[in-house]
């Protein structure tokens, strides 16, 4: 299968699991949604659906939807010219969403990307479900992945400027 097709069947099965979010969203807007696979050509494993609800020169939000068990890779937000990175807030709004931070290895529920456990060192495990709110400081390396459902979430953030972020995966391209 090539990544075209890999890609619309993400965003099938995505717009089916935000459709089950009870999200209510604009005509048209679904048009918007992006599917990420970070350059590695398996969106399935290690990817993203994005859709932007807003974007300023100071802040954005955005609706982050993921298929059953997708990993979106280790990164983390530095500073850009003149900004101190990326704050982020996630809440979680259906299905299940493991985050991963520094601190000690709590891993339970989640797993390491088969082959590529070593681009992924955070193992502290924070488990949200729907009405759970975490708050990611800027510099703070992260990675998460959705449980057996899927998961759908907001991001509430300063200024987005998504060519800053830096991966653990050097393979990535963003
Ligand atoms: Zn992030």
């Amino acid at each position: 299968m090539n990544t075209t097709e890999e890609s619309d069947r993400a965003r099938k099965r995505a717009l089916k699991i935000l459709e089950q979010s009870g999200i209510q969203l604009g005509q048209g807007e679904t048009d918007q949604l992006e599917v990420i696979d970070f350059g590695l050509g398996n969106p399935r494993v290690e990817g993203l659906q994005l859709l932007t609800l807003f974007q300023t020169g100071r802040m954005a939000g955005r609706i982050l939807i993921m298929t059953p068990h997708q990993t979106e890779p280790e990164h983390w937000h530095p500073p850009f010219a003149g900004n101190p990175g990326k704050e982020e807030i996630i809440r979680a709004i259906w299905g299940e969403v493991r985050f991963y931070l520094p601190g000690k290895d709590t891993m339970s529920k989640g797993f390491l990307v088969p082959g590529k456990e070593h681009l992924y060192t955070m193992r502290h495990e924070k488990v949200l479900v729907p009405g759970d709110t975490l708050i990611l400081e800027p510099g703070t390396k992260h990675w998460f992945q959705a449980g057996g459902e899927g998961a759908v979430f907001y991001s509430f953030s300063t200024m987005v400027q998504d060519g800053a972020d830096k991966f653990t995966d050097p393979k990535v391209a963003r």
